[in-house]
């Protein structure tokens, strides 16, 4: 059996960020999932003037401050991709894939990047459909596997795929110069549906259709309410009270994922509400 963390934050933006430090000021046994440069969104930023003590700073330059600050608190980023989280009673199961991990509260830090899923998308997750390629290639060897992409991480994936698979095909969501294996077939096209019986078996796009056993879809976040089954959303947003609490005991959620505005300060205000209710709560 795993290990049982009092508080796992899933996301490592702002809100994930601070509310892992806070969990670790109140010396609670914490997780953080997320990815080595914590968000897109911040390593984006031209120019920040609005995250009070930071003055005209790039968000490289804050990500580094975000950096040094975790590592004197000693707190380590799990580089993972959290699938799907059940609520099982009194603590909650976090899959990766294989992997499951454990934790009694946790925090839902994991931005607004998700976009629509394509059709077909909900109905074939675990039946061909996954969110982690490296995670389910064995599945796949000498298969044909189709990596819609919506970031250049996932090129990475899709290298490592297309060493077991028999074809793989790479369709990327966003411009730029790919760095894939020689084997791959990238395809420049719109996926429309995700069709199969039991299975998936075909992907359509806008102008072909190709035959396919399993289909990665690999961007930066899920929709809540496809992590977290049971979730209740207001609009496209996690509906969370002034606690930061969702509707799901001792699961709280800070940060855009919760609304507008979308901001750094906001994003990580919430985190550290989310996070000290949660502790309170496990008291
Ligand atoms: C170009 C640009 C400029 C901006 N400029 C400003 C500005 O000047 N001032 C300002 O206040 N705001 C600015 N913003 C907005 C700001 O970036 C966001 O409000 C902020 O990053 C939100 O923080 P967050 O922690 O909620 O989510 P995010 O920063 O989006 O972080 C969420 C992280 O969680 C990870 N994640 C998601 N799902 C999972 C999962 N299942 N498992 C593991 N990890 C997961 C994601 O990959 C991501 O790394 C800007 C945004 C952009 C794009």
């Amino acid at each position: 059996m795993s290990d049982r963390y009092d508080i796992a934050v899933i996301g490592s933006g702002p809100a994930g960020l601070e509310a892992a430090i806070n969990a670790k000021i109140r010396n609670k046994n914490i997780i953080i999932f997320g990815n080595k440069d914590f968000s897109a969104k911040l390593v984006k930023a031209p120019k920040i003037n609005n995250y009070l003590g930071f003055y005209n700073v790039t968000g490289k330059e804050l990500k580094k401050h975000f950096e040094e600050h975790i590592k004197k608190m000693e707190i380590e980023i799990t580089e993972e991709r959290i699938d799907a989280i059940y609520a099982m009673g009194d603590y909650f199961a976090l899959m990766v894939n294989q992997k499951t991990y454990e934790a009694k509260s946790i925090i839902l830090a994991t931005g607004m990047q998700y976009g629509k899923p394509i059709k077909g998308e909900e109905e074939f997750l675990g039946k061909g459909v996954g969110y982690c390629a490296t995670c389910d290639a064995p599945l796949y060897k000498g298969k044909i596997v189709t990596i819609i992409g919506y970031n250049k991480e996932a090129e990475e994936e899709a290298n490592y795929v297309s060493e077991l698979a028999s074809t793989l095909y790479y369709i990327p969501m966003y411009k730029g110069e790919y760095k894939l294996n020689e084997n791959i077939t990238v395809i420049n096209d719109n996926p429309v549906e995700i069709v199969g019986d039991d299975r998936v078996n075909k992907l359509v796009m806008k102008n072909q259709t190709i035959e396919t056993d399993g289909v990665f879809v690999l961007k930066d976040s899920i929709s809540p309410s496809q992590l977290v089954p049971g979730l209740e959303m207001e609009n496209e947003h996690i509906k969370v009270d002034r606690k930061m609490q969702t509707n799901i005991k001792n699961c709280y959620a800070a940060g855009d994922c919760t609304g507008k505005p979308y901001q750094y300060i906001k994003a990580a205000g919430e985190g550290q509400v989310a996070v000290l209710n949660a502790v309170e709560n496990l008291s």
